[in-house]
């Protein structure tokens, strides 16, 4: 039966499957895909199945497995079926269920939908060249379709290890139904006699793929794009192994600004990246749901809670998907403003014990990192941008050019004089906080006959060595009066040696 699209009814429990092949670090579009393929589920309070398509022996990376279940984990993409936490269905690792695979193809042989092929690689790839060279469509010419019985016991007692081809129907066409894409339909000369099983005894994708959905009663498959081609071959396994096909969403392809496909010339595009650089999840997922997927053209910002009430098929366009960078950094720092202070602070160090310098010492104090935070917070768009700008309340050493000292229209006597007598008030201070210390400054400066910006910008470089930071007389209240008056000696020491 064609699954009718047009119907919004989901009458049975559905079933989704995020089938990621280990072959590498996920990126952006794998997860995308795991995020719409979950976000469905979800909505329709159905499951959502993690299956490892680990059937491509030469291609498996080592490794890899983890980091795609760390990346749902990370986003919080949990699953009901699969590696870890088992289920009815299992295994859920491909090159653990390869029986099922030879038995399919063994019943297709059987029931003459398919055939041992003994053509060797050699001259497969002579059949290539050759089509090529007659700009003839590629494709495997048939050459053991009709093989007799004999002419198979011939090849069996030569010792060749055949490989099971489907036999695909030569006229006719293939239909299906997808959400996204609407009727589509495949002229079926156009299709070659795909490889099932192959002669290592490992299932092709297309031969696991239709059992397993099919064993593992999936009742939408949500994938990328680039399987859509790939589709009228398994509608044509589920037909000739007697199966009701699942229902099909092929997700837009996500593409770079520039509008070609995205990919690493595009900068980072696994997910794990943008962890390192300090993207956040609900960030990250927010924008992800939003690549291909809208509700309305206009809201941006959704939690998860909303992205599972308002996701729908209906609403994931056909037209490739442009990741903007810019657009996903606005929206981190949206979130990163959204946080309380302390779990911005609690978020942001691991990122400081990263990156600060190796002689600062870890664990960070964590009171400390609290009162440091609240001063960046409204700043930063990523967590990376942390340490830089709060480095100084960390590092012991400040590295800086003591010109920098000297505000303008004064010279370096003037400025030790201000410093000095600077260094003296705040000795004398009881309490040292930010009202305290504006309520001596800004006299101070008069006194000293300058302006408030010239003594600021002096202090200011002597007690954080930068010329930009938040509001001075915050930065030197959670710096601390022991930190101020040392960086202040230090600073009329460079300012005494430099003339
Ligand atoms: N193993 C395929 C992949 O990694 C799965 C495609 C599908 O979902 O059918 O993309």
């Amino acid at each position: 039966m064609v699954p009718d699209v047009e119907s919004n009814l989901v009458t049975t429990p559905v079933r989704t499957r995020f089938a990621p092949s280990p072959t590498g670090l996920p990126h952006v579009g794998n997860i995308r895909t795991a995020l719409f393929a979950w976000l469905f589920a979800r909505h329709h309070g159905g499951s959502f199945i993690v299956r490892i398509e680990d059937t491509d022996v030469a291609r498996k990376v080592e490794g890899a497995v983890d980091a795609i279940l760390g990346s749902l984990r990370w986003l919080g993409l949990d699953w009901d079926e699969g590696p870890e936490v088992g289920g009815k269905y299992g295994p859920y690792f491909q090159s653990q269920r390869l029986d099922l695979y030879h038995r399919a193809a063994e019943r297709l042989v059987r029931q003459g939908n398919a055939y041992y092929c003994y053509c060797s690689p050699q001259r497969l790839d002579e059949m290539r060249k050759e089509q090529t060279r007659r700009k003839m469509p590629p494709g495997y010419d048939r050459l053991c379709r009709n093989l007799s019985e004999a002419e198979r016991r011939q090849k069996e007692a030569e010792g060749i290890t055949p490989v099971v081809r489907f036999k695909t129907p030569l006229i006719g066409q293939t239909r299906f139904k997808d959400f996204i894409w609407g009727n589509v339909v495949f002229e079926n000369n156009l299709l070659d006699d795909l490889v099932l099983l192959k002669s290592d005894g490992y299932p092709t994708y297309h031969l696991a793929n239709i059992v397993d959905d099919h064993e593992m009663e999936i009742t939408h498959v949500i994938r990328a794009e680039e399987w859509l081609s790939s589709t009228p071959r398994h509608v044509l396994l589920y037909d000739a192994m007697g199966y009701a096909p699942p229902r099909f969403a092929h997700l837009p392809m996500i593409l770079g600004p520039d509008r070609s496909k995205l990919s690493k010339r595009h900068g980072a595009v696994s997910v794990a990246e943008y962890r390192e650089q300090g993207f956040l999840p609900e960030a990250m997922l927010n924008f992800l749901a939003l690549l291909g997927w809208s509700l309305d053209d206009k809201t941006e910002l959704f939690t998860r809670e909303e992205l599972i009430k308002s996701f729908s098929l209906e609403r994931v366009s056909k037209t490739g998907a442009i990741f903007n960078i810019e657009k996903l950094k606005w929206m981190n720092g949206v979130y990163i403003r959204g946080l309380t202070a302390d779990e911005f602070a609690w978020r942001s160090i691991p990122f400081l014990e990263r990156d600060l310098p190796p002689d600062v010492a870890r664990p960070l104090p964590v009171e400390y990192v609290r009162e440091v935070m609240p001063l960046v917070q409204e700043r930063v768009k990523t967590l990376l941008e942390v340490t830089p700008l709060t480095r100084y309340f960390f590092a012991e050493n400040l590295d800086y050019d003591a010109n920098l000292l000297i505000s303008k229209g004064m010279d370096g006597e003037s400025t030790v004089r201000a410093l000095e007598m600077s260094q003296k008030r705040l000795t004398e201070l009881k309490t040292f906080d930010a009202g305290v210390l504006e309520a001596l400054l800004r006299p101070l400066a008069e006194e000293l006959g300058l302006k408030t910006g010239q003594l600021f910008g002096t202090l200011r470089t002597a007690v954080t060595g930068e010329t930009a930071t938040p509001p001075l007389f915050q930065t030197m209240a959670v710096l601390g009066r022991e930190r101020c008056l040392t960086r202040i000696q230090e600073a009329i020491d460079r300012l005494k040696r430099s003339s």
